[in-house]
């Protein structure tokens, strides 16, 4: 990565291992990591990023990500310092690093509600509006108004109908325009009753998903008419293991991390379970995990 100095205000972590980042705990040397804390700190990056011709990515916690074992060569930015939110009557303003946890906890006490899906989705904001996340039957396109995103040096708005909002996509994963912050619609709640709901969905993960070892999510999407867990176990794939990566025996929709898994391991493990559940079912599991080449 060619050399590019920053203001002293943005902490900038030069070789930062990005298994200290990724959910996954998988992941070799970034050449250089940012942590900007403003949305101006962020924007600066970009541009010099660009000017000096520096490639970068844009992560938020790093939830639903694979990093290459040899790293990523190239500037990492976190964004995960950039937590400005603003609530109103109906609904709230999040910059792109907000926690969705953290917003649905808050919103609940703001007696908002739309968000109660979100809380133990542990990205951001912005990984979120990039993914369309959902959970439960409601997903980001339900409650989404609009979003900031950086394109060059303009900050510009996406109403809503821009955003092309499919299972597990938007626009920006097309585009790969920054988002910089969301606006997202709720509805006036009892926040007890709001809270409930939301309790009820983190107890069915806590109780179904490995959440004991490091993983990534769901590491396949959900194909037309089935759950991807469902065909793994049913291929009596559960607890398979290719170096510290296993298929998981709590729920085999995720791959976990058992201690010392590599990238590689967990991608050879991907391929196994596709073919597996291809030769017995005919369907072709499609991964949700997004691999970042080195
Ligand atoms: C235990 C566990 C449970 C999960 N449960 C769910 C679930 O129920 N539903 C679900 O949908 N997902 C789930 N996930 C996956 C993940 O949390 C979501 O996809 C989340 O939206 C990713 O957010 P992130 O901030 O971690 O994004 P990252 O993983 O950092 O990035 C994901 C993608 O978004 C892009 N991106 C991130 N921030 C921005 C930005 N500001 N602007 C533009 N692009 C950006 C990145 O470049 C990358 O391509 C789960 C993951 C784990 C580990």
């Amino acid at each position: 990565m060619r050399e590019f100095s920053v203001p002293e205000n943005i902490k900038i972590l030069k070789n930062e291992p990005l298994s200290r980042h990724s959910s996954i705990k998988t992941g070799g040397p970034a050449a250089a990591a940012a942590f900007p804390k403003t949305i101006q700190a962020l924007i600066h990056l970009v541009r010099l990023a660009n000017e000096r011709g520096v490639r970068y990515l844009v992560s938020g916690n790093a939830t639903n990500l694979l990093f290459d074992d040899r790293g990523f060569d190239g500037l990492v930015i976190f964004t995960g310092g950039l937590r400005g939110v603003t609530w109103s009557a109906g609904g709230v303003t999040a910059d792109c690093g907000v926690s969705l946890t953290a917003l649905a906890r808050d919103a609940a006490a703001h007696g908002l509600s739309g968000l109660e899906f979100a809380y133990g989705i542990p990205g951001t904001v912005g990984g979120a509006v990039y993914m369309n996340a959902g959970a439960y039957g409601s997903e980001i396109a339900d409650i989404l108004l609009s979003s900031d995103y950086l394109r060059g040096d303009d900050v510009l708005t996406r109403g809503y109908c821009a955003h092309e909002f499919t299972y597990r996509s938007s626009i920006y994963r097309k585009t790969g325009d920054i988002v910089i912050r969301a606006v997202f619609t709720l509805f006036p709640g009892d926040p007890a009753e709001i809270r409930a709901r939301a309790k009820t969905y983190m107890n069915a993960r806590r109780e179904k998903q490995p959440l004991e070892y490091p993983n990534a999510g769901s590491i396949f999407k959900r194909p037309p008419g089935a759950y991807a867990g469902a065909l793994i176990e049913e291929a009596g794939l559960k607890g398979l293991r290719q170096g510290g990566a296993e298929v998981s025996e709590k729920h085999a929709g995720f791959i976990v991390n058992r201690g010392g898994a590599t990238t590689e391991d967990v991608l050879r493990l991907m391929e196994t379970v596709r073919e597996a559940v291809f030769k017995k079912t005919g369907i072709l599991l499609e991964p949700e995990v997004i691999r970042v080449p080195y």
